[in-house]
């Protein structure tokens, strides 16, 4: 989602970085491995790795972003998009330059395919406080990949939890064992972005990743070996990134190795950047999709980017009434009582939390009595 604020971006100063944390030196020189994520760049001094943030100094591994944020705005949780964990509450969402992907149709290109160092100069406890003071609930580390900046954000998500804040991922999933561990230090809530449904064609080509199966390993490691709630989207490209196999084999994958309760966004896609040549995804298209998760046994599947499309909207899988009605990143109607069950036959419905006492989403949200 685009950001709505930057802050600092034309400072352009060189940040005086700080040693990372995953990272390996390769005996017999002065080169080094980044263990951030599944790109595994190996680096010679003055190199710097594809996200253009961390690099070789001397014989060690800096994080040149730690302490620079150059984005940041208030959102509704809704718009990561995350509908099953702490409903209704705000994020404060921070970015830094650069990515480990080379997204096309990239809608935060300005920010993630920059390659300087940029921004205002802010410590993990400047974030937690400016999120504290923005009234959000948490901080989301998202717009461009977060795991390239996974020590900077692990150390503000610790400052934040001080505070009783949780923290969020949005992350392409490109990850390593190593950059799941470090997230089971400090993450509440992870949402993976799929493109193209992972058809490694379109991956090539579009995203500038040969193989997507990190992503998947991500997902079993964060599963095993972390407390986060997890959800899933998958943006469908029309024409190059809407491989029905494919998305039925992603379903099968959330279903048998996330569980079926496990929420699944179908995204639809806008043309940008260098794909702005292309048509948005059809309805329909998107239609499809969700009906193929249905087919695999998906229970929380919805569509995005289409507001006011009725598969926006959580239904009870036990009786099918709406249990929660949304327009957009708001939420409009809520049925659930207070364990979270269906207000009209009981079904357990799993969503963390209810939204907070005077949530209003345009004056329209009706509570139950
Ligand atoms: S985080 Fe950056 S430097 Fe590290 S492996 Fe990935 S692209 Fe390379």
């Amino acid at each position: 989602m685009r950001s709505t604020f930057m802050c600092g971006g034309a400072r352009g100063g060189v940040a005086p970085g700080r040693e990372a944390v995953l990272y390996e030196r390769i005996a017999g020189g002065d080169r080094v491995r980044c263990t951030a994520c599944a790109r595994y760049c190996e680096l010679g001094p003055g190199q710097a790795g594809l996200c253009g943030v961390r690099g070789n100094e001397g014989g060690r591994l800096d994080l040149y972003v730690y302490g620079r944020v150059v984005a940041g705005c208030v959102d509704p949780v809704e718009k990561k998009p995350v509908v099953h964990y702490r409903p209704g509450t705000r994020v404060y969402s921070i970015a830094t330059t650069g990515c480990n992907w080379l997204c096309r149709y990239c809608q935060n290109h300005d920010v993630s395919q920059r390659r300087r160092v940029e921004g205002a100069e802010m410590s993990p406890a400047d974030v937690a406080r400016a999120a504290a003071e923005a009234g959000a609930d948490g901080i989301a580390y998202t717009y461009n990949e977060p795991s390239i900046f996974i020590e900077f954000a692990r150390d503000c998500g610790l400052e934040a939890r001080k505070r009783g804040l949780y923290n969020a991922f949005v992350s392409n999933g490109y990850d390593t064992p190593q950059s799941v561990d470090m997230m089971g230090q400090f993450l509440d809530c992870l949402t993976v972005d799929f493109k193209g449904s992972a058809e490694p064609g379109f991956t090539r080509r579009y995203v500038g990743v040969p193989d997507p199966e990190p992503i998947f390993e991500t997902l079993r490691g964060v599963r095993d070996r972390t407390r986060a709630h997890v959800e899933i989207t998958d943006l469908i490209v029309p024409g190059v990134g809407d491989s029905e196999e494919y998305a039925r084999r992603l379903c099968a994958f959330v279903r048998d190795e996330l569980g079926p309760d496990t929420p699944i966004h179908f995204l639809r896609f806008h043309p940008d950047y260098k794909m702005s040549g292309f048509p948005p995804t059809p309805v329909r298209t998107l239609e499809r999709h969700h009906a193929i998760a249905a087919e695999e046994g998906l229970r929380y599947a919805y569509v995005g980017n289409v507001p006011g499309h009725p598969l926006e909207h959580t239904y009870c899988p036990g009786c099918g009434a709406v249990a929660i009605r949304r327009f957009g990143f708001g939420i409009e109607w809520w049925g659930l009582d207070g364990a979270n069950r269906c207000a009209a036959c009981g079904h357990p419905v799993p969503v963390v939390g209810a939204p907070p006492p005077g949530y209003r989403a345009g004056g329209r949200l009706r509570l139950l009595p």
